[in-house]
């Protein structure tokens, strides 16, 4: 047997998730601080709910998902996306009611079956933020001022905040006539699937990775129904006030099927061809769609890895124990371990500690202490063990080694780390 990962899927080693552990919680900070709640959703859900969510002449949907039919001849598949599972949660829990706040972030990964490349993985995380049961461009505004709050923390810079209005289904309907005829016009210039696709939605075309965007700069633009254009402009009034600089561009699609109005993408040059780092916008015919009440929503999933490669400063915290126990002998040992624990469970607050093997030798324990990248290591050689003592080695700084009672050792060391 061959020991590899699948092509597209891959680990993450210890410094990288420490980053990826790095951002989630940075993002868990800024999420607390615009009131939003963790919902935890299944990896694996209905086919069906994809299909009917996402949509099946998305790029996702259609070539995209990981779906099998499973032992009990069910057709389910692995999410790709977080939106649908989220408005599933919502309507099958009665959250419209039982909620607080319609407001609920997902941190998790997702799956697509894409050719891998830089920056684009078969699986990858995504955290994503959707406000169920608002309608109001105050909603649009705040959760885009929020991704944008949360870009910042992160440490992610040089991004740019590229909006548009995708209308309602009003707007759209004389649009889609419109779109229909300029894309027949020309179905011999545009792609396969493309050409496939125009009759059943329109729009794709304008966001196919191949003529997309020449066609979407040619082709007829949306007009917006007076009530779309009021709340799209309040929609940017509103980023105005908040300080969030954005550009409007009508070519914006997006490629899901559900999006109403406010669509949005944050995108970084650093990033190359594969260059949105977040996507998103509002859906306010979905959860009634599905099924569930009339709750008009907005929301955006952010990509993780590709955050992560936009990080000037690639280096998280690192967590390298504080102390590295060795010791001489096997009667030292059982000594040693008795303080380790103690360290651990220290009453005046613990102190990480760690050890290799009490049973190799002094010099290999202090290489792997070395290694460790701990701050000191506290020896107990036969000398220690029979007067009850333990040397006290800094391995980072200069400074002497010295030798105290045992019993003091955890409290001298919590001075010595505070210094
Ligand atoms: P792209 O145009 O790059 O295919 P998308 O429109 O398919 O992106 P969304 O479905 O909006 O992406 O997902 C939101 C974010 O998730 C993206 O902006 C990106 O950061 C991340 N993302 C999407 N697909 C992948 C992938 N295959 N590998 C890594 N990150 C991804
Ligand atoms: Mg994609």
């Amino acid at each position: 047997m061959s020991v590899h990962s699948l092509r597209g899927f891959r680990d993450l080693l210890p410094a990288d998730a420490r980053l990826f552990a790095s951002i989630e919680a940075a993002a868990r900070e800024t999420f607390a601080l615009y009131g939003y709640q963790e919902l935890r959703i299944p990896t694996i859900e209905l086919k069906e709910l994809f299909v009917k969510s996402t949509g099946d002449t998305t790029d996702i949907v259609e070539k995209e998902m990981y779906a099998f039919t499973d032992g009990g001849g069910r057709e389910v598949a692995v999410r790709p996306e977080g939106t649908p599972g989220v408005v599933r949660a919502y309507i099958e829990n009665n959250l419209g009611q039982t909620g607080r706040n319609g407001k609920y972030f997902y941190i998790g990964n997702m799956f697509r079956a894409e050719r891998p490349q830089a920056g684009r993985f078969r699986e990858f995380e995504q955290i994503g933020a959707e406000h169920i049961g608002n309608a109001s461009p105050h909603a649009d505004a705040e959760t885009i001022t929020m991704l944008v709050r949360l870009l910042e923390k992160v440490g992610v810079s040089g991004c740019s905040v590229v909006l548009n209005s995708l209308g309602c289904g009003e707007c759209r309907k004389t649009y889609r006539e419109v779109l229909l005829a300029f894309l027949r016009s020309r179905a011999e210039k545009l792609c396969e699937p493309c050409r496939g696709r125009i009759e059943r939605n329109p729009l794709r075309a304008l966001d196919c990775k191949l003529d997309g965007p020449a066609l979407a700069e040619t082709a007829p633009k949306l007009t917006l129904c007076p009530a779309c254009a009021e709340h799209f402009s309040r929609t940017q009034e509103l980023l105005k006030i908040s300080g969030v600089k954005h550009e409007v561009n009508p070519s914006l699609v997006r490629g899901l099927d559900y999006y109403t109005r406010t669509v949005f993408e944050v995108r970084s040059s650093a990033l190359g061809s594969q260059d949105a780092v977040c996507g998103g916008g509002r859906y306010d015919d979905l959860v009634k769609s599905m099924g569930g009440p009339a709750a008009p929503a907005v929301g955006w999933a952010v990509g993780v890895d590709r955050m992560a490669m936009l990080l000037q400063d690639k280096t998280a915290a690192d967590n390298s124990p504080e102390a590295f126990v060795v010791a001489a002998s096997k009667d030292a040992g059982n000594k040693a371990f008795e303080l380790t624990t103690a360290l651990r469970n220290f009453p005046g607050g613990p102190i990480s500690a760690d050890f290799s093997s009490f049973e190799l030798s002094l010099k290999s324990q202090m290489r792997s202490a070395d290694k460790s990248g701990a701050s000191f290591a506290l020896i107990i050689g036969e000398d220690e063990l029979k007067a009850g003592t333990v040397t006290i080695k800094p391995l980072k700084e200069k400074g002497d080694q010295f030798t105290v009672p045992v019993a003091d050792a955890p409290s001298r060391l919590k001075q010595l780390l505070k210094d």
